[in-house]
């Protein structure tokens, strides 16, 4: 029996959604903005309206942050943990897969890349 093979960049991206690729080359896209007191500090939350990742930040009343920074939550497969796709090479994968999806590479002229759904 062989080790199960670690998928490359290039694998672990085509199999992403296009809103967490489009997220992952561009940086997320923050909206919806609520802010609600949590005993020592606001609660700021904010949502990304491609992939619905969230982001909690803790923020005194003076702007300052406070001593709990908060996070990130990301959808359950958003994150590709066996594949670095934000250093170099996992980058390029990324956006080599969205002009693939756009189909330039290969000669195709599409005017746009779609409504994100994963392709069948
Ligand atoms: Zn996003």
């Amino acid at each position: 029996m062989s080790p199960a093979r670690k998928p490359q960049p290039h694998e672990a991206a085509a199999a992403l959604n296009t809103n967490y690729l489009r997220c992952r080359d561009l940086g997320h896209a923050w909206e919806d903005y609520t802010a609600e007191w949590a005993g020592e500090a606001f609660r700021v939350t904010v949502v990304c309206y491609r992939c619905d990742a969230r982001r909690t930040r803790f923020v005194q009343r003076n702007g300052f942050y406070a001593e709990k920074h908060g996070g990130y939550d990301y959808p359950k497969d958003y994150q590709v943990p066996e594949v670095n796709l934000r250093n170099t090479e996992g980058r390029a994968a990324v956006r080599f897969e969205l002009l693939n999806r756009q189909g330039v590479i290969y000669g195709k002229k599409v005017s746009h890349i779609g409504n994100g759904k994963r392709r069948a």
